[in-house]
């Protein structure tokens, strides 16, 4: 048994009984201080049951809210206060350590990116909302699971595998990437890194490349389309120049410059795509080979007027109406007068002989300038019209070809008004014809 140190007030309780019953026996004889030792030892066993009540209860008291241990008289009152301070430091301990797994999780919140902890095999501990969004995870329910039966996914499972892992270092591990397209928020593409942290445990990183992927692919496609575009005419020139080296001699005269007019037209689309092309990359990289500058607008507008004329060979009626008020335009005037004549090219080609064309400049009542090009051509169905501005998009691959078109015409168009904050607007109708109206800010127009 050991005793309580010596200036502990456990000694006082067991002292006042020992100097009582020594009284009782001086005074009383045997019995009375029997009697008195009894009772003494009746009242401590008493004061310890009350104590020891007291504690229990509070031991079994619910950990949810802080419950202050409870007071206690003599010896009782030291244990008492003992382990009080001991609680009160654990519950700080506790409350910090609470707070600080709170900032994190705000923290991990607040990410842009998934992010989910993974233990040593591979089962959630926990996941942000994004991750368990972009992975179908419910983490009220799943957390403990192991993640690759909630995403099934081959590459997934594999990527998670500790064989292939394990070979590999920490930096290794988190420098490979998984693009998977994402369980429950279909179109998106997440990334996945894993970064091994403590005890063989993972963080699972996830990251929205949506764009990013949606950019590769264009490029891609892009490049595809380019070396397509070329491809058909290369072909064809290489194509008649054999023939030209095999039979130089022997081929009539007219049919050899029916090859070279074959062969020219074919160069000629070539050089037209590939300016189209050039100017669409100076446009896409922003730098600017002229100065933005105040010019009217009714000489161009008269000069884009002939030059229709001009290419319709006057197959077409082009007319021209603009206010009386000169307009003056602020803006790079060789950007746009090349957007408008992209326009009123189209509508020559797609306008059948005897069609008109009508040009024209109208300042709306928020001061807003619109340039109009309405044809009585072949007309587009409303399912193209969302996507005519996109590169190498044709209603008629053929027609477009035929009549010297790139694919890039429109193209061009919608990113030299977006340099200009301006936007494309198409109204057509089948057979009957359409209306391409660029629209130009109000603080670019001005009336002179
Ligand atoms: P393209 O060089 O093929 O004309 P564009 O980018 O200028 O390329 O136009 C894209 C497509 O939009 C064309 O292929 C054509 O199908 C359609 N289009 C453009 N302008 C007109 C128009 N005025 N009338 C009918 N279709 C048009």
């Amino acid at each position: 048994m050991t005793l309580p140190p010596p200036h502990s007030r456990g000694w006082v309780l067991p002292s006042i009984i020992v100097v009582l019953t020594l009284i009782a026996g001086g005074l009383g004889g045997v019995w009375a201080a029997l009697i008195v030792l009894a009772l003494g030892f009746a009242g401590v066993t008493v004061f310890h049951l009350v104590h020891l009540y007291r504690l229990q209860r509070w031991a079994k008291s619910s950990l949810d809210h802080y419950e202050p241990l409870p007071e206690g008289i003599g010896g009782w009152g030291d244990v008492l206060a003992a382990l009080s301070r001991r609680e009160k430091k654990r519950v700080a301990f506790q409350t910090t350590q609470k707070q600080m797994i709170e900032q994190f999780r705000r923290m991990a919140e607040a990410l842009p990116d998934g992010v989910i902890v993974l233990d040593e095999r591979r089962h959630i501990e926990w996941a942000n909302l994004r991750a368990q969004q972009w992975l179908a995870i419910n983490l009220e329910k799943d957390r403990g699971q192991p993640l690759g039966n909630l995403v099934r996914i081959p590459e997934f499972l594999r990527f998670l595998a500790d064989e292939l892992n394990e070979t590999l270092s920490v930096d290794e591990v988190a420098q490979r990437t998984l693009v998977i397209p994402s369980v429950f928020d279909t179109g998106k593409s997440i990334a996945l890194q894993q970064v091994p942290f403590g005890r063989g445990g993972r963080l699972l990183l996830a990251r929205d490349v949506t764009q990013y992927e949606a950019a590769a692919r264009l490029r891609r496609d892009f490049i595809a389309s380019v070396s397509h575009e070329l491809k058909t005419p290369l072909t064809v020139i290489v194509g008649f120049l054999e023939m030209l080296q095999e039979a130089p001699t022997e081929m009539p005269e007219e049919t050899r410059e029916h090859y070279f007019d074959l062969m020219r037209t074919q160069a000629n689309s070539m050089q037209r795509l590939v300016d189209d092309l050039l100017t669409l990359s100076a446009l896409e990289s922003g730098a600017r080979a002229k100065e933005e500058e105040w010019f009217a607008l009714t000489p161009l507008l008269q000069l884009l007027q002939q030059q229709t004329q001009a290419l319709s060979q006057d197959k077409h009626i082009v007319t021209l109406t603009v206010p009386e008020e000169e307009t003056q335009i602020y803006g790079v005037r060789d950007e746009l007068a090349s957007a408008f004549n992209n326009l009123l090219t189209n509508a020559v080609r797609y306008t059948p002989e005897g069609g008109k064309i009508e040009l024209s400049w109208t300042i709306n009542e928020e001061g807003r300038g619109i340039f109009a090009v309405r044809d009585t051509g072949i007309g587009i169905a409303a399912e193209h019209l969302p996507r005519l501005t996109e590169r190498f998009y044709r209603v008629d691959r053929g027609r477009s070809r035929a009549s010297g078109g790139t694919g890039l015409g429109l193209a061009i168009v919608k990113h030299v008004l977006l340099r200009h904050q301006g936007e494309l607007n198409i109204d057509s109708r089948i057979g009957k014809g359409s209306i391409f109206s660029a629209i130009l800010p109000a603080v670019r127009v001005k009336k002179a």
